[in-house]
């Protein structure tokens, strides 16, 4: 492989003796929110990250029957979304990959794409989080990233699901609380099917782009 996205395709490479933190920010977009970015940005701070790349999936393999946006569409809007924040890019690395999209093979090519002295932060929603343990090869998936789940307000992660993850595996995950993410995907979609505005809730870049490619038109509440 030679190319992981315009911004970030030389980290590490120029000083060996430091390390560097990579955020992967792994789901659908469809679209891309303010709720995605501010909690990548608040992540970054927090994990004290050197850049963040959202990688859009290419065919989620728990969405297949689902009508999700064309990867091209949701990739676009994730390149928009990330121009103005010198920390963030985003990556096609999933869409260009053929077949169904597993996000041990996304974590294996950056993994041997970037030197060892890059840690990759593996970020995405917590509801996807507490299904790790039916991914393919969750256990490679926690071996080579650490796992970081961004949970909405109000979202309480029992002790019981904790538990649970615990007694399937060795997995280390920590838990990011984002205010913003009480923004969701569906509900934009639907917002946009019943004739209303997405006008601040997504970038104007994204806002734009969704306009002029009528993009989720007539969608209906799911
Ligand atoms: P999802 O079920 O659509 O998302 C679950 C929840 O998390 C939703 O509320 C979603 O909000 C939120 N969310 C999704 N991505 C987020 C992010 N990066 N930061 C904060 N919140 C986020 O999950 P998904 O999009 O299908 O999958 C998430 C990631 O897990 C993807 O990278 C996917 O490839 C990976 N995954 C891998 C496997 C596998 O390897 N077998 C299986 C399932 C998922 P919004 O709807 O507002 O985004």
């Amino acid at each position: 492989m030679t190319h992981i996205c315009e911004r970030f395709d030389s980290l590490g490479f120029d000083n060996p003796e430091r390390t560097y933190r990579l955020g992967i920010m792994g789901g659908t977009f469809d679209p891309i929110h303010i709720g995605h970015l501010a909690c990548a940005e608040q992540i970054r701070e927090k994990f004290g990250l050197d850049a963040i790349v959202f990688i859009p999936a290419g065919v989620p393999v728990y969405k297949k029957h689902l009508d999700i946006t064309p990867a091209h569409h949701r990739f676009e809007m994730c390149r928009l979304a990330c121009e103005s924040n010198p920390f963030f890019d985003a990556s096609s690395l999933e869409i260009d990959r053929a077949g169904d999209t597993y996000t041990v093979d996304t974590l294996r090519d950056l993994r041997a794409y970037y030197p060892e002295n890059v840690e990759l932060y593996f970020i995405t929603g917590a509801d996807a989080v507490f299904s790790i343990i039916k991914w393919r090869e969750s256990s490679a998936i926690a071996s080579l990233a650490h796992l970081i789940a961004a949970t909405r307000p109000g979202y309480v992660v029992s002790d019981e699901q904790k538990a649970d993850l615990l007694l399937h595996s060795d997995f280390s995950i920590t838990y990011a609380e984002v205010t913003a993410l009480a923004i969701s995907s569906s509900d934009l979609r639907a917002r946009v099917g019943e004739g209303k505005s997405l006008r601040y809730l997504v970038m104007q870049r994204v806002f734009d782009y969704i306009e002029r490619e009528g993009l989720y038109q007539g969608v209906a509440h799911e």
